[in-house]
């Protein structure tokens, strides 16, 4: 986006909410640190501009994240569609955050598309393909997050930004960058997260929180998966690792159990691809990340049902979890040829 577009949409979002009004907040499904960061950030701004602000988000958010300042006025929209109807029926304005189609809301998406009301989406992710009013789209970004930080103080003023603000916020710039160590290298971010810390976030707090917090049970399905379920297809610089559900459960898997997982691979040098497929309850789920220039979202796009960013993907495909992994593996070798890695 041009600067000239990002002042005209912040122009368009100020008369907008120049006067009270009752805003619904969305994340997409499966929630990560920059979904319920920016989420919980934006609501927080904008309850204290005075508004009424509920964050709905469309199914539950990871253990991980709940200490985030503002989670706990977050409802989960499969918990209880009933009253989480009720607030987005009387939506005045909607926010889209960390999403660029609607259908990452999941079975909130036809309730929400319902609503004939302004809707506002502020996204890092390419190719956006959602139907709303004023778009907030760049990729040359680290995060969601960083994003509404801008916002915030494009529309007010960096002293808006308190404490509890800048924590939700760091938390998606670091969750969304592995510490700041990939897809991280904009000066810009690092001015901002300088300012961040001149607010006063506890950055060692929030890191402890995000990374040093692990059930046992976590650390131990962590070490099955890499002692008994990572395959390394050293031809195609490939690792994949696929849990079935049983697997989890053996673990006492919780949501988020297996976040990260999928970078872990990284740490051989010989690796710049990794998947970790899942088995959820009626699909199983690919998690594709890729190290320089192998395009993963080609990978996830083309034989996965997915995209997302060059080296951070995802998909899903309705078969049977083996059935997923053999045409992995089937497939990665024309894929390695194909972008050059061959
Ligand atoms: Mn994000």
């Amino acid at each position: 986006m041009t600067i000239q577009e990002i002042d005209k949409n912040i122009k368009e979002t100020k008369s907008l909410l120049s006067s009270k009004k009752k805003i619904v907040i969305v994340p997409h499904m499966s929630p990560d640190g920059d979904a319920m960061g920016s989420c919980c950030a934006l609501s927080l701004y904008l309850q204290n501009e005075g508004h009424e602000v509920n964050v709905i988000t469309p199914d539950s958010f990871p253990t991980y994240l709940a200490w985030i300042p503002g989670i706990d006025s977050v409802s989960v929209f499969i918990d209880n569609r009933k009253a989480a109807k009720k607030k987005i029926e009387a939506a005045e304005v909607f926010f889209f955050l960390d999403h660029n189609n609607e259908s990452r809301q999941g079975d909130m998406q036809k309730y929400v598309e319902a609503c004939d009301v302004p809707k506002i989406m502020i996204d890092h992710h390419p190719e956006p393909k959602a139907n709303v009013d004023i778009m907030f789209s760049r990729v040359d970004v680290t995060s969601t997050c960083e994003m509404v930080y801008e916002f915030i103080v494009a529309m007010t003023g960096v002293e808006a930004v308190t404490k509890d603000i800048a924590t939700g916020i760091y938390v998606g710039i670091n969750t969304d960058t592995g510490g700041l160590s990939y897809n991280s290298s904009f000066p810009q971010t690092y001015r901002i997260v300088a300012s961040l810390i001149e607010i006063g976030i506890d950055k060692p707090f929030i890191h402890e929180m995000i990374y040093n917090t692990f059930s046992e049970d976590r650390l131990r399905l962590m070490g099955y998966c890499l002692n008994t379920k990572m395959k390394v297809i050293p031809e195609c610089q490939a690792a994949i690792i696929s849990l079935t559900k049983k697997e989890m459960e053996q673990f006492n898997y919780k949501d988020g159990d297996t976040e990260g997982f999928v970078n872990i691979p990284h740490g051989m040098q010989a690796v710049s691809l990794s998947i970790l497929i899942t088995e959820k309850k009626d699909k199983v789920k690919l998690s594709f990340r890729s190290k320089g220039e192998y395009p993963i979202n080609k990978l996830a796009a083309d034989y996965f049902n997915g995209g997302g960013h060059r080296n951070a993907a995802g998909g899903a495909l309705e078969l049977p979890i083996e059935e997923v992994e053999q045409k992995l593996i089937d497939v990665l070798p024309i894929f390695a040829k194909e972008v050059g890695i061959m």
